[in-house]
């Protein structure tokens, strides 16, 4: 065997040993719930009734239904339209009646969102971001996997502009800014158009948001600053006061975010994002002995994708005697109750916002 055949068999022989993925992240990982929590949420379940109804029971096309003059198009025709109708119209077209429906939701587009985001699709509609944004655009979101802003991997979408985010770039104030809507309108004068049909505006709805749990009962409603300053011809533009309340400054970005999956739509997997449970173990260990620095917080807070986990998980010792106690994933080892509890220090009731009990 040459030195070529002997690397290769090494190479092969490794790989037959290395753990599966999907077995380490079961065992060393865990999806911080707490950060979800954080934003604007909504439970799965309130959302299960209506899931269903969203995807038509069967594809094949209904031809006792009319779609009236839409009628005399080519049925490819009807496919093109519906794609380029924001996420509202669509809804608007896919309620008229069966056929409609069928039509509607056929797009790969409809189907990946319906499937995989439905919680953020139903956060869109109630802040009023369905009228701006169409399914190919949350698609795009969907399928993007890193933070826009720091490049991180990013399990959360900043509903203003559409843009794929990061939990961190939420928490340090790395987004873009958001106004008042109230701040806005005295320096519009008077005009007949409302500023939603003008620029995208979001109503934020009641929940608790930051990790510092804060209830908010009213709703909010907010611009980008970019988009407000749109509004005025150049060279006009009026300095529109920022306010430095709280409510205006660090939460705003918690009410105007949601949770949203990625989507690798060439391995059909996805991801919410994972961290590092040997990290706690370490973290907990560390204040128990000489205490921990900030390396030790920062790594415990660190959320990863599959493959960041999995290079991580290579050089992470309590990780790996997570996975040698599970026995090549096959016993569950015992872990400390923060991962159990996804990061929250309770169990959290999460609120309907939509306010049905
Ligand atoms: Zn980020
Ligand atoms: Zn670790």
């Amino acid at each position: 065997m040459d030195s070529h055949e002997a690397a290769e068999t090494m190479r092969l022989d490794k790989k037959a040993q290395d753990p599966a993925a999907k077995d380490v992240l079961r065992v060393a990982s865990y999806h911080r719930l707490d950060y979800d929590l954080a934003v604007i949420r909504t439970s799965p379940v309130h959302h299960n009734q209506i899931r269903h109804l969203l995807t038509p029971k069967t594809h094949t096309i209904d031809l006792n239904s009319s779609l009236g003059v839409l009628d005399i198009f080519p049925l490819e025709f009807i496919h093109e339209i519906c794609l380029k109708l924001d996420i509202q119209s669509l809804f608007r077209f896919h309620r008229v009646n069966r056929r409609a429906r069928q039509i509607a939701s056929a797009s790969g587009y409809y189907k990946a969102v319906v499937k995989y985001a439905v919680e953020a699709l139903f956060v869109i509609f109630r802040t009023g971001m369905a009228s701006w944004y169409t399914f190919s655009d949350l698609y795009g979101v969907l399928c993007t996997k890193n933070c826009e802003e720091c490049g991180a991997f990013g399990g959360f979408i900043f509903l203003p502009s559409f843009m794929r985010c990061c939990f961190f770039c939420i928490q340090d104030d790395h987004l873009p800014y958001l106004l008042p809507t109230r701040h806005v309108r005295p320096f519009l004068g008077w005009r007949p158009v409302p500023i939603s049909s003008r620029i995208p505006m979001i109503t934020t709805l009641p929940g608790v948001y930051s990790l510092d749990e804060t209830k908010r009962t009213g709703q909010f409603e907010f611009v980008l600053e970019t988009s407000a300053k749109s509004l005025f011809p150049p060279g006009r533009v009026p300095i529109i006061p920022r306010l430095h309340s709280r409510v205006y400054t660090e939460l705003q970005r918690y009410m105007a975010s949601t949770a949203l999956p990625y989507f690798d739509e060439k391995e059909g997997v996805i991801e919410r994002g994972v961290s590092c449970s040997g990290c706690q173990i370490s973290l907990e260990k560390a204040l128990q002995s000489s205490g921990a620095d900030y390396d030790d917080w920062d790594d415990r807070d660190r959320i990863y994708s599959h493959d960041q986990f999995m290079v991580h998980f290579g050089k992470c010792s309590e990780a790996r005697k997570l996975w040698e106690l599970s026995k090549g994933g096959t016993v569950k080892p015992d872990v400390p109750a923060f991962v159990r509890n996804g990061g929250c220090a309770r169990k959290r009731y999460i609120p309907d916002p939509f306010g049905r009990r």
